[in-house]
């Protein structure tokens, strides 16, 4: 049995909860995790015993590389070829997920099925069996972590006085690329001086001067990592230099707070906790991490209230900030794997503060 026969029968299980005949997987990285095909436009038709892949003409030849199940090529609508599969099955509870699906794509399915077809959203089904990693899912995203950092360390080595803060993202881009990455995972951080309290700051032609922050990922053999780090153009102030030792013992905190039987809530809790022993728990205002995988924001979120139980083979990021306006912002992140015991820290990268 391939892997992904393997993942179809456990996602096959999980619906058998939900008393529905079959699912409609439309969101792309979940068809792709259940079959292999990784094309822009597709739909997976899965019930227990039975999964059908539909594409389109451009994707034929590659559908038929890639996807282990059976395909269907279509013109025109997916959604349409969908509702005579599930007339032909005479299925009458037909799972969609919620979440993945356009509006106007539940519409068109709503449509063109027969009156007694009940459509049943269910969220997370296969975001569920996504979240705890096999061990060649490690490996690809070890091995993404370790492109980024790459292209990180060589970058950094070309900043000059008057390069760019889009200069340098196109630099960390280019060298990412140049490492075997598919592309940025998302689009590339890098703010500098005050817009460092910009947590999703986006790259300006200002020059880059003083604190530096830069967030950074890429997409290898389909897997997302994930980076924040931080330099100092020039000698750091004791300002940026308390608020810096602060975030780090709030990161080192979280990490030894990662283990597998956790919850996901404790570990962003150790974060806080360090950083309002700082005075800085009111500047931190995102979670402390998510996990990363196919797509670079997955389940579990490491927010407060979360109440997921970490697993060994879980791949997250660890990443508590601190932004203050008009000052600045500070934000550590390594990409992690749970452990037994706690975590295995993939990313390579020094978190001394980088000072160029
Ligand atoms: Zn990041
Ligand atoms: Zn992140």
């Amino acid at each position: 049995m391939t892997q992904f026969a393997e993942r179809r029968k456990r996602a096959a299980i999980a619906l058998a909860e939900h008393a529905a005949d079959a699912i409609i997987v439309s969101g792309l990285p979940n068809v792709r995790y259940l079959t292999g095909f990784t094309g822009s436009n597709g739909l997976l038709i899965l019930s227990p015993g039975h999964a059908l892949l539909l594409s389109d003409p451009r994707y034929t030849i590659q559908a038929g590389q890639e996807a282990d199940c059976a395909i269907r090529i279509a013109r025109g609508s997916l959604y349409e070829v969908a509702a005579k599969v599930v007339a032909r099955k005479k299925w009458k509870r037909v799972a969609i997920e919620r979440g993945r699906m356009t509006h106007g794509g539940f519409l068109e399915l709503d449509d063109k099925l027969g009156a007694g077809v009940r459509l049943r959203p269910i969220g997370g089904l296969v975001e569920r069996l996504r979240m705890v990693k096999s061990s060649s899912e490690i490996d690809a995203i070890r091995k993404s972590v370790q492109t980024n950092s790459r292209a990180f360390d060589e970058a950094i080595r070309s900043i000059r006085p008057d390069m760019t803060e889009t200069g340098l993202a196109a630099e960390l881009e280019y060298r990412m690329r140049q490492s075997g990455a598919e592309r940025p995972a998302f689009e590339t951080i890098v703010a500098s001086g005050a817009r460092t309290a910009l947590p999703h700051a986006q790259p300006t032609g200002e020059k880059l001067h003083k604190l530096l922050l830069v967030d950074m990922g890429c997409m290898q053999a389909g897997y997302a990592s994930d980076m924040t780090r931080m330099l100092h153009l020039g000698k750091p102030g004791p300002q940026a230099r308390k608020l810096y030792r602060a975030v780090l013992e709030a990161q080192l905190a979280a990490l030894a707070a990662v283990r597998a039987g956790t919850k996901a809530g404790e570990v962003d809790r150790a974060a806080r906790k360090v950083l309002k022993a700082h005075g800085f728990d009111k500047a931190f205002v995102h979670s402390t991490g998510h996990g990363l995988g196919l797509e670079i924001h997955e389940a579990p979120r490491l927010g407060k209230k979360d109440e997921t139980v970490l697993e060994t083979g879980m791949a997250i990021t660890i990443e508590p900030g601190a932004y203050i306006e008009g000052v600045g912002g500070v934000r550590i992140e390594d990409t992690v794997v749970v452990t037994d015991s706690g975590c295995d820290v993939l990313t390579p990268t020094s978190k001394e503060l980088v000072v160029v």
